[in-house]
């Protein structure tokens, strides 16, 4: 079995590679080039209820597996992940657009999901807890929640939803699943790998659609469709959830953000540079996670800025595919016309250009790195999700000031700060209404932490000893003993 890409082109659905009824196929194009990649089969609303089914009859054979079965399969495709790492980054960097580089990176982090919830799926305990009475037993069970339905975005193709699969699974839950229009190959590769590890059929059904609304009425309509966990936009989130209450389901939504990023005075320049450039550039700029408003002491936002400055300057942009790029395309037109506009009325309400604030002459989809000054929490930008490479710096005077306005957003996924004070760093991680905050670090993923939001950022945590929380529902058994 190969992983090209002429091999992705179907549904995963019940064990067999399936096209539409009809043959209706979709472009995917690679967003450096804008070429067409591959015709993709277009699934329909037959389609995806045929997936529910399988994922159905699949159930309580999984379910019923020992967990240290199920953990087996888990780590096997983790472990397939891993040796096909070159062909699957391919893959991601092909139909995303991000360099080769991070494409390695996110495999990877695809992968620690896997491992993780292998070993998670083990642990799930009971427990016994004290009676009502001498003459009774309460025992307490966790049990996989049933059919799962999971919808991903374009911007990690791969990570976003193989965390989504194998918590699912370690769970002793089945999933259907839609990926995003752009980017439906790293989600059937996913399938692939699941086929070579021997993964019972149903267990996990991939369709990829065009046809998002239709396919998304199914999940949320169906009663077999226990729980749907999603990533994307705020927007679609709140769709969902409205169209979700008729059938009662789970809900895990992980959602938009507007990510703060505080350089205090007393930081560590260097380190919040290297931090700064790592959490607002990866993928371009289109991660949830990324540094949205980046506040800087008065005291030393010049010197910040002219450390910052030269660091953008350094940034290569260019096609994924090449090794030396470090920036490559946005995912599409909307993207670009979205971006560039921010960009545009950010000069006009008073905003400076120091870097960039163009379309890149690499090609239509690609952006040039840009750092903008003189910006104000009253600005479009300080409120809309920028997702681009774009770096607004906004200037402040006191820690409470910086508060207050770093919480002024509907949005509370991630938030980031550097100083060395000690007493600082626990107000503010206290202070701070977000799900995930990193204190001297742009890094804040891992398989081990729990990534989600509160506000409009959404609820349920992917990854860490909580992740399976979200697939499993609390049994309660009493025993009388007369
Ligand atoms: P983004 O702006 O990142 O593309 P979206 O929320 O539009 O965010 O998309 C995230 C995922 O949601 C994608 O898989 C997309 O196809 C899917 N999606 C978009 N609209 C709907 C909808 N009405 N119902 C279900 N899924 C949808």
């Amino acid at each position: 079995m190969t992983l090209e890409i002429n091999t992705l082109s179907k549904a995963y659905i019940n064990g067999a590679w399936v096209s539409a009824a009809g043959g209706a196929l979709f472009d995917v194009s690679n967003p450096a080039t804008e070429e067409t990649l591959a015709q993709v089969t277009n699934c329909g609303t037959d389609e995806a209820r045929s997936a529910i089914a399988a994922a159905k009859s699949a159930f309580p054979g999984w379910a019923a597996l020992p967990a240290s079965e199920r953990a087996k399969f888990l780590r096997r495709i983790g472990d397939l992940m891993i040796d096909n790492l070159e062909a699957l980054s391919e893959i991601l960097t092909l139909e995303n657009g991000k360099p080769l580089a991070e494409a390695r990176g996110e495999i990877q982090y695809g992968a620690s999901y896997f491992h993780w919830f292998s070993e998670e799926s083990t642990r799930v305990y009971g427990d016994i807890v004290p009676p009502a009475s001498a003459e009774s037993r309460i025992l307490i069970r966790h049990a996989p929640i049933g059919v799962c339905a999971v919808i991903t975005p374009w911007n990690f193709p791969n990570a976003m939803i193989a965390r989504k699969i194998a918590a699912a699974l370690a769970a002793g839950c089945t999933l259907v699943g839609k990926p995003a229009e752009d980017t439906p190959l790293s989600a059937l590769a996913i399938c692939k790998l699941a086929e070579m590890a021997g993964l019972p059929k149903g267990v996990l059904n991939i369709v990829p659609t065009e046809h998002a609304a239709a396919i998304g009425g199914v999940f949320t309509s169906s009663r077999d469709v226990k729980k749907i966990s999603f990533t994307g936009s705020t927007q679609i989130g709140r769709l969902l959830y409205e169209k979700s209450a008729p059938t009662l389901k789970r809900l895990s939504m992980e959602l938009g953000g507007n990510a703060p990023f505080i350089v205090f005075e007393d930081a560590d320049l260097e380190a919040a540079v290297k931090g700064l450039m790592l959490a607002k550039f990866r993928n371009a700029g289109q991660t949830c996670v990324c540094a949205n408003r980046v506040f800087v002491h008065a005291d030393i936002v010049e010197r910040f800025t002219e450390a910052l400055s030269r660091a953008v300057r350094g940034l290569i942009v260019g096609p994924g595919q090449d090794d030396t790029s470090m920036i490559g395309p946005l995912i599409n037109k909307s993207a670009l016309h979205k971006v560039s506009a921010l960009v545009d009325r950010t000069v006009a309400a008073g905003g400076k250009i120091v870097e960039g604030g163009r379309q890149h002459d690499c090609g239509s989809l690609f952006y040039q790195p840009t750092l903008l000054t003189g910006v104000t929490t009253d600005m479009a930008i300080s409120s809309e999700e920028i997702f681009g490479p774009v770096l607004p710096i906004i200037s402040f005077d006191t820690e409470e000031e910086v508060i207050q306005a770093a919480n002024s957003t509907e949005y509370g996924l991630a938030a980031y700060f550097y100083t060395q004070d000690l007493a600082r760093t626990w107000r503010l991680a206290e202070a701070l209404e977000y799900g995930m905050v990193g204190t001297n670090t742009g890094a804040i993923s891992h398989a081990s932490a729990p990534f989600g939001g509160v506000k409009q950022s959404g609820f349920g945590r992917e990854g860490s000893k909580y992740g399976l929380d979200d697939y499993l529902d609390l049994k309660v058994q009493h025993i009388g003993l007369n």
